[in-house]
């Protein structure tokens, strides 16, 4: 297993000791704005563990939830008044945003040097040209995790399933630019096992619960599974988790639901090299990349 978590917790240290050094040397903290819209409780519980974590590792962080019949204009003068303030460094939009508001404009609002998300265009064509200055933090997260596990990425075939913003696109331009033989597949690729069965890192942010099964990897292929999806049904757990079933059906039977990844845990488990867990992979890695960007952003900065 390759433990996501354990490097988060690396990264985050290297963060909080980076956080320490800029308040001696200028006298400021990193400062990140999460702002939320609506009242999707997922999106509730992902900028609830963001501030927590960055006041944990000693950011200034300020959490503006806005209510759900919040119209584009509203949000975009709070984005410009985030813009401007000289005490937050990174502004995070939490996504998706409720249907009403544009968020093409959104995304193209926040001020390029605080998109500590990396989802302004001029941040993802920064990266696309090889000059990346704000990665998207998920697939930046996995980036960290091969390189600090020594995963060859040089020469290595690595295949992306999955073609979102977010993720799948970011984490291509990331590999080809570490001289990773990159393909990307998606809903229409034909005869997808042929495809990824050439992988030697195999990386899956698709969204649906165990789509990829020991046919589709390669022997000894590192596996990164992106997805997080909600299990609530025994029998589906115990196909998926085999020998685990019972532990993830106690879950399911106190909390309502487990989580799975894209990957088939128990087949891919069998298969795999290396493979990450869901939970305890990725997602600690997106929220560490998150707060590191956050000082970065602020070592950036130039004038006080
Ligand atoms: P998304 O925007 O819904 O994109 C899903 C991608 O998967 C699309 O490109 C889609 O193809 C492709 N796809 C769907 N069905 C497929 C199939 N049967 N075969 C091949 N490709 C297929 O999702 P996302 O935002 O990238 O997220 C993916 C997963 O990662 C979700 O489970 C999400 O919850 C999780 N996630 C986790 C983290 C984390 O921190 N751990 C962060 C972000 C996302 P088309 O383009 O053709 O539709």
């Amino acid at each position: 297993m390759l433990d996501g978590a354990r490097v988060a917790e690396q990264i985050k240290r290297e963060v909080a000791e980076g956080v320490a050094r800029l308040l001696r040397a200028r006298g400021r903290r990193p400062g990140l704005a999460a702002v939320r819209v609506g009242d999707d409780p997922a999106s509730a519980v992902y900028v609830r563990n963001k501030v927590r974590t960055s006041e944990q590792l000693g950011l200034h962080s300020e959490h503006h939830a806005l209510a759900a019949d919040t119209t584009t204009e509203q949000l975009l003068a709070l984005l410009a008044d985030l813009n401007t303030r000289a005490e937050i460094d990174g502004i995070l939009v939490q996504l998706p945003l409720p249907a009403q508001i544009d968020e093409r404009r959104v995304l193209e609002t926040v001020a390029p040097r605080k998109d500590v998300d990396g989802f302004h265009p001029l941040n993802v064509g920064l990266l696309a040209s090889g000059r990346p200055a704000f990665v998207p933090c998920t697939p930046a997260g996995i980036y960290e995790l091969l390189v600090r596990e020594g995963i060859e990425i040089v020469g290595a075939r690595a295949c992306i399933v999955g073609r979102s913003q977010i993720v799948g696109r970011p984490m291509a331009q990331l590999l080809v630019n570490a001289d990773a033989t990159v393909t990307i597949c998606h809903s229409r690729t034909r005869d997808l096992a042929a495809v990824t069965r050439e992988a030697d890192i195999l990386i899956a942010a698709i969204g649906r619960p165990g789509l990829i099964r020991a046919a589709h990897v390669k022997p000894g292929a590192t596996v990164i599974d992106v997805g997080m999806n909600k299990i609530t049904d025994e029998t589906q757990a115990r196909e998926l988790f085999g020998a685990r079933a019972d532990e993830r059906i106690e879950v399911i039977r106190r909390r309502g639901y487990t989580l799975c990844g894209d990957v088939h845990p128990a087949e891919v488990e069998a298969v795999a090299g290396r493979l990450t867990p869901v939970p305890g992979g990725v997602g600690p890695l997106t929220v560490a990349m998150l707060m590191r960007n956050t000082l970065t952003a602020a070592e950036a900065r130039r004038t006080e």
